[in-house]
């Protein structure tokens, strides 16, 4: 398939990457609109959110809550951060696996 993020997943095409586990990748988005611009996939292909069923419950609750643990790793969970899921066009939506953005490091 040709989807870029399974391409970073599958380490085809290069990433900042920050973290992995057996489930998710954790990467700096390469054109960042905060000082700490992360992107959370999970290593399988998904679609965004409005494609997604019941059986994906699990693995969604599993990708917040990575999201909360990396924000605690690099430190920002005191000072905040924003999470956010792009869903479709109005949204500005680019690709279309599911993944979480991490934003931190300033006054969003
Ligand atoms: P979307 O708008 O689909 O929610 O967000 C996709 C994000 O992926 C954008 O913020 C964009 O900057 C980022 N992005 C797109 N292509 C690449 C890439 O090849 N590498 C990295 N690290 N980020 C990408
Ligand atoms: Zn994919």
């Amino acid at each position: 398939m040709d989807c870029i993020f399974c391409k970073i997943a599958n380490k085809e095409i290069p990433a900042d990457i920050l973290t992995e586990d057996e489930e998710f990748l954790v990467f700096k988005d390469i054109n960042p609109k905060a000082p700490i611009h992360l992107i959370i996939i999970p290593k399988i292909h998904l679609g965004p959110i409005n494609s997604l069923k019941d059986e994906n419950e699990k693995l969604l609750g599993s990708l917040i809550l990575k999201a909360k643990e990396v924000a605690e790793n690099i430190g920002v969970s005191e000072n905040g951060y924003r999470l956010i899921f792009n869903v479709g066009r109005d949204a500005g939506m680019e690709i279309d696996h599911l993944h979480l953005h991490l934003l931190a490091g300033s006054r969003l």
